[in-house]
């Protein structure tokens, strides 16, 4: 369990993150970087020049209340004729192909790890999942992650290793920093994975 949660009971520090308009405005603009880079190198085939096109999709768990520039997924579309390649940068807050925020589904398999009814209430109610939608997550971390080339690679800097059993709280709790910045150091550390080359949930 992550020493970060055990300050408050039922509204942990990571309600008050996903609750905050500066830290989703942060992630916003990560994914403005990313795809500015993704942009710049062209199309992945031809390398013809990249139009834009983002697509809607409007992610649940959030807990504020946030302008529609946070419902687009940047993406791009090669402009060249015969070829119109798309191409999807890696996003901070959208992990693969899923709905919920990236950050919210970090929180909820952390929050598993010290399950109680009355989180699992708040989860329901605060965040709208429900407890199957928590156990597909938390299988999700310890089958599919775990298994990433990704993370093959990446555990190797971890010493001592990451308890993959604990996945996420383990690997969260190895970042410094208070609450947000633990997130935001690993949503950062998470970003090769969101370009859609994992199974999502
Ligand atoms: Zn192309």
């Amino acid at each position: 369990m992550v020493k970060t949660l055990e300050h408050g009971k039922d509204l942990p520090l990571y309600a008050t993150l996903l609750g905050n308009p500066t830290f989703h405005d942060f992630v916003l603009a990560c994914d403005r970087d990313l795809a500015t880079q993704a942009r710049r190198r062209g199309c992945r085939l031809c390398r013809g020049v990249l139009h834009s096109a983002r697509y809607r999709r409007k992610p649940r768990g959030r807990l504020c209340r946030l302008g529609p520039e946070h419902d687009w997924r940047f993406s791009f579309c090669c402009a060249r004729d015969g070829c119109r390649t798309r191409k999807t940068p890696p996003s901070l807050r959208f992990l693969g192909r899923k709905v919920y925020l990236a950050a919210t589904i970090i929180l909820a398999a952390v929050l598993d790890e010290g399950t109680t009814a009355a989180r699992l209430q708040w989860l329901k109610e605060v965040v709208g999942v429900d407890r199957r939608t928590v156990e597909r997550w938390r299988r999700w971390w310890l089958k599919i992650f775990t298994k990433t080339s990704f993370w093959q690679i990446a555990r190797a800097a971890f010493i001592p290793p990451v308890n993959e059993d604990a996945l996420p709280a383990a690997l969260l709790e190895r970042f410094s920093g208070r609450a947000t910045e633990q997130m935001r150091a690993l949503l950062r550390f998470l970003s090769p994975l969101t370009g859609g080359q994992v199974q999502a949930f």
